[in-house]
């Protein structure tokens, strides 16, 4: 045809790895139009096909854990959906996951952890898949699954979803320590849920959102989840007017001294009596008003109707220690100590000391481990002991807070509640206890519901108890009838 052409090969010699040449062929033709001779050049290129499918590695997988990234991602969730359109009766699983407690683990033990960690992640993943499958690490600590071609997807959804949240529930190994993370997952399904790959993303992120650290299990994406997400709006808008207009509600629940038999304070517990949907728990309000920076405001609130009821329970000669609760945002925020200083000045002495106390969690204090070890003394100093709430649930271990002025720790409910029957439980509960007094702290057990566990709370030297047994939160007026009402349930004690 008198053109030029272009061709490239492959050729293998037995035993030998594949080769690629480059040829050209260049006709020359006589007056007439035809052919009379064609010259060829051949290179071999087989050093450029290795540079440019190492290129194509590199751009398509993430380098730390070997998967496919995002990119990759997004190309194959696209061909699978175009896929499953072109047969019509299949279903494609779009599964996104989230870390819980991974960025404690970088920020306490520092990146190198956090890259290990993230690289056993995606080892322990990969099996549960089907070569047909793409597990993929889209970023920081966020993973996705793709199942393309499936009958029956939510079946298929759930079973892998159960199988990732098992491989992920086993402790993790670092530089000889046990870490402890958890996964929040959600999904979507193609043709139900999306028929393009940005819905599919965004309605599996919140599917997952919406049940992340309810320990409820993977999220399935529901048309109505966005009308949840539009009611967190809502209360958004509501919880910025609550304020002003006094719908706030501080109960108080009482902490019992195991030994001495009766209650030498109370933890205050925020409570927004909302004007349509009734009283609501802080569990509904806090993270949405740690979202939107209410809560600083709120938290002033909080400080400020405590210091003034226990003046009034002081003149009643009560001599109550009050405790509140301080998430990670008013922890953090410079003005607290000023506050607390402002607002508790005149009650506060370093003679009477203790009768104020905040109670933070250790995430809280392990965020920032510099700033809150600054705090915990400043506090001590103006005379306001600090517990560390939920202990158990985060990532410290009590060596972390060895030196620090800690007055107490408090055990966590989902260890107390099953304690009785739970050998495991128990056994946490006592060890928990025995390295506590070692270091020199008090312990708090929480969530003590009935008399099995306030007697074997006792039995393993506990000091003080919490919980619908002994006490629930109450209104402030009734406190003081509370504590002369109050019978020390424990005859066997
Ligand atoms: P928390 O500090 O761990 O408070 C203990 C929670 O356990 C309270 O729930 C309390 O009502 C509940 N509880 C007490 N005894 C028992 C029991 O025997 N069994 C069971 N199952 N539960 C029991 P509440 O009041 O809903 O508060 C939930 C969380 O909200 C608190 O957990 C705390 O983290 C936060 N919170 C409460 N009040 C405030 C506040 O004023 N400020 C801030 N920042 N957070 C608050
Ligand atoms: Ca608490
Ligand atoms: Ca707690």
């Amino acid at each position: 045809q008198g053109k030029r052409v272009d061709v490239e090969s492959r050729i293998q010699e037995p035993g030998k790895s594949p080769r690629w040449f480059r040829r050209i062929f260049h006709p020359f033709m006589d007056e007439t139009g035809s052919v009379v001779r064609i010259d060829g050049l051949m290179d071999e290129t087989t050093k450029w096909k290795d540079v440019i499918s190492r290129l194509n590695i590199l751009a398509t997988t993430d380098s730390l854990t070997g998967l496919p990234n995002r990119s990759l991602f997004y190309d194959r969730l696209t061909q699978a959906i175009a896929t499953a359109r072109r047969l019509g009766n299949m279903q494609v699983v779009l599964m996104v996951m989230d870390l819980d407690h991974f960025k404690e683990i970088n920020d306490t033990l520092g990146h190198p952890a956090g890259d290990e960690i993230l690289r056993q992640v995606g080892a322990r993943l990969a099996p549960l898949l089907r070569d047909s499958d793409t597990l993929a690490r889209l970023g920081g600590d966020e993973f996705a699954v793709l199942l393309p071609e499936v009958a029956d997807g939510l079946q298929a959804a759930q079973k892998v979803a159960g199988h990732v949240a098992e491989a992920l529930s086993r402790p993790f190994a670092y530089a000889g320590q046990d870490l402890y993370l958890g996964v929040g997952i959600g999904i979507a399904l193609y043709p139900e849920h999306g028929d393009d790959v940005d819905t599919l993303m965004s309605r599996a992120d919140l599917a997952m959102y919406s049940t992340k650290h309810k320990g409820v299990g993977p999220g399935v994406f529901q048309h109505d989840t966005t009308h949840r997400v539009a009611n967190q709006f809502q209360l958004a808008s509501d919880l910025r007017r609550a304020l002003d207009r006094g719908e706030f509600v501080l109960h108080y629940q009482p902490k019992i001294g195991l030994q001495q038999g009766r209650a030498y304070g109370v933890e205050a517990l925020i409570r927004w009596q909302h004007p349509e949907q009734g009283m609501l728990l802080p569990d509904k309000f806090i993270p949405i008003a740690e979202r939107s920076g209410l809560i600083h405001p709120m938290t002033d609130w909080i400080i400020q109707t405590i210091a003034e009821q226990n003046r009034l329970w002081d003149i009643a000669g009560n001599g109550l220690s009050v405790a509140l609760n301080v998430s990670a945002s008013s922890f953090q925020n410079p003005k607290l100590l000023q506050h607390l200083h402002d607002a508790l000045g005149n009650t506060l002495s370093t003679e009477r000391g203790g009768r104020f106390e905040i109670e933070i969690t250790e995430n809280t204090l392990m965020a920032d481990i510099g700033h809150g070890s600054r705090v915990l003394r400043q506090l001590r100093e103006i005379g306001v002991t600090v517990a560390i709430d939920d202990f158990g649930t985060g990532y410290s271990s009590l060596a972390y807070l060895r030196r620090l002025p800690i007055h107490s720790i408090k055990l966590d409910k989902t260890f107390i509640l099953d304690m009785v029957q739970d050998k495991t439980d128990a056994a946490i509960v006592r060890s928990t206890i025995d390295l506590a007094h070692n270091l020199g702290y008090a312990v708090v057990a929480e969530g003590v519901e009935n008399r099995a566990t306030l007697d074997l709370l006792f039995s393993m030297g506990c000091d003080s108890a919490q919980g619908y047994f002994l006490g629930h939160p109450i209104p402030a007026a009734e406190i003081p009838q509370w504590l002369s009402d109050f019978a020390w349930p424990s005859a066997s004690a």
